[in-house]
């Protein structure tokens, strides 16, 4: 976590992480269990983060973000589930991207559990999930934290009694994460803030993100991340300087340290940057993307 560079594991297979099991699986606090997917990508690094949340003992359970519609790793979170004796009642999704949330309808089915999403389109059931609402279930407190940013939707849950953020994609296990096109840079920063915020005024030991290894030291993660936007941003405002005219130049120039195959997510990325630049009067006439 100390450079910029998105040191993302490129060429893992799914056959690779079968064959040697990955330490993330397993890993967590003593009310979060992390259940790792099949789905290793350059953007979901060694695969997509399932919680299983429920104090010890407790005969029910909070699986968020069951992942993607994988057969195998849905009978996983319920095979888990079924051997602590626990149902599952219910299904928390922290943003709508399909690597976190394609799985919940199949899940849904199986156990009965509401789906509850800040995005009406991807709920089961009459619940959202709003702003500082603490979700009762399972013997936890969950308070919804509202990070818009990565996307529109995003949202963190903190597990207080464990002293741990579920992150989503708002802060990944390693590297850093991408403003999607319906993301916001404004909204992402100040969702940076409020997690950073909750550092001070609570014992937070842990972040748990939705995708990488979870993280030890959430003050200097965040402010890694802080400090990385704006590095960022100063690089773009500097390529808007030096004449460039659109995302794929100002990318060549500003994620020369990033591999080539992320440079079409980078792009994303520097779109979003343009977004906030132009909403503060930075962007030259001529720009387009
Ligand atoms: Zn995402």
């Amino acid at each position: 976590m100390a450079d910029g560079s998105w040191p993302w594991r490129v060429g893992v297979t799914a056959s690779t992480v079968a064959a040697q099991p990955n330490p993330i699986d397993g890993s967590g606090s003593s009310r979060a269990t992390c259940l790792l997917a099949p789905n290793p990508s350059l953007m979901t690094l060694d695969g997509t983060n399932t919680w299983l949340i429920a104090e010890p003992g407790s005969p029910t359970v909070i699986v968020v973000d069951p992942g993607p519609a994988d057969p195998g790793h849905l009978q996983r979170i319920s095979a888990v589930a079924a051997d602590r004796g626990q149902r599952v009642v219910d299904i928390v999704l922290t943003h709508r991207h399909l690597d976190h949330s394609a799985g919940a309808p199949r899940l849904h089915e199986m156990t009965g559990a509401p789906v509850r999403a800040v995005d009406p389109a991807h709920r089961l059931g009459s619940e959202g999930l709003t702003s500082g609402e603490v979700l009762v279930s399972s013997g936890c407190e969950l308070r919804v934290i509202t990070t818009p940013g990565h996307t529109s939707d995003s949202v963190s849950l903190q597990l207080p009694a464990d002293g741990v953020v579920l992150t989503g994609d708002t802060v990944l296990g390693r590297g850093t994460a991408v403003i999607a096109d319906d993301g916001s840079l404004s909204d992402y920063l100040a969702s940076l803030q409020r997690l950073r915020a909750i550092t001070e005024s609570t014992d937070l030991r842990l972040l748990l993100p939705g995708h990488g290894p979870l993280l030890p030291d959430p003050a200097g993660v965040l402010d890694f991340y802080i400090a990385h936007r704006a590095e960022r941003l100063d690089e773009v405002r500097g390529a808007l300087a030096a004449g460039d005219q659109n995302p794929a130049e100002i990318v060549a120039r500003v994620y020369v340290d990033v591999d080539r195959a992320l440079w079409p997510f980078a792009e994303v990325s520097v779109r979003a940057q343009l977004r906030y630049l132009r909403e503060l009067g930075e962007v030259p006439p001529g720009v387009s993307w």
